[in-house]
């Protein structure tokens, strides 16, 4: 049997996540792997049945509508298996992820980090930390042009946390650029003049510094 694993390509919209993810798959098929794709349903961007990165690039893929889907649908003889948009899939997708790999699959996965507040997104936080490797890949500021990891929304502000959309909703903004919505715990900090930073008391911590 293979030695399984996970691997995990995040960062924000325009950075090439899918881009990468594909890079991947594409090398495994040319290795002679057996590979599977899926994708969220909610994921419908582009076309139902394909992962799609912003450029262009194109490999088939299945919709599911749940990440128990996943299981179901393993064949085999499955070797590697791709997981595109990982954040728009149900918590589960995390222990489906540790499954795969202990059956000696290679599992792939990319999807956003952060949400459009700046903050992380449970689930590919989860898969960064079990993974054995995760790449962070950033884009290119529409404001300025520097290095960019935030996804700005446009448009009308909306508290759903998952908006699909491309160029008509989303920037990619480097720190400097990026505007955080009201309801953001980053708003707080983002001009704040003080220098204190209010760090919450937890029972059970060891205060390092006495
Ligand atoms: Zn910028």
């Amino acid at each position: 049997m293979q030695k399984g694993s996970i691997e995990i390509i995040v960062g924000s919209m325009f950075s090439g996540k899918t881009h990468e993810l594909i890079r991947r798959l594409r090398l495994c098929a040319i290795a002679k792997k057996k590979v599977q794709i899926f994708k969220s349903c909610l994921d419908d961007r582009y076309k139902h049945s394909s992962i799609v990165s912003h450029d262009g690039a194109e490999l088939e893929g299945v919709p599911v509508r749940s990440s128990s889907q996943i299981l179901e649908m393993l064949k085999s003889e499955t070797q590697v298996v791709g997981i595109d948009e990982a954040q728009f899939f149900d918590p589960g997708i995390i222990d489906i992820c540790e499954l795969l790999a202990n059956k000696g699959i290679r599992v792939i996965t990319a999807g956003l980090d952060l949400d459009y507040r700046g903050m992380p997104f449970e689930i590919t936080a989860q898969l960064m930390a079990r993974a054995e490797t995760a790449t962070k890949n950033l884009a290119i500021c529409t404001i300025c042009g520097e290095d960019a990891h935030y996804s700005q929304r446009l448009g009308a502000p909306s508290t759903e946390r998952v908006v699909v959309g491309a160029t008509e909703t989303y920037q990619a903004r480097c720190r400097r650029c990026f505007e955080p919505p009201a309801d953001s715990p980053l708003s707080k900090l983002k001009n704040n003049t003080t220098t204190q930073v209010v760090i919450p008391a937890k029972a059970g911590m060891t205060n390092f510094c006495n």
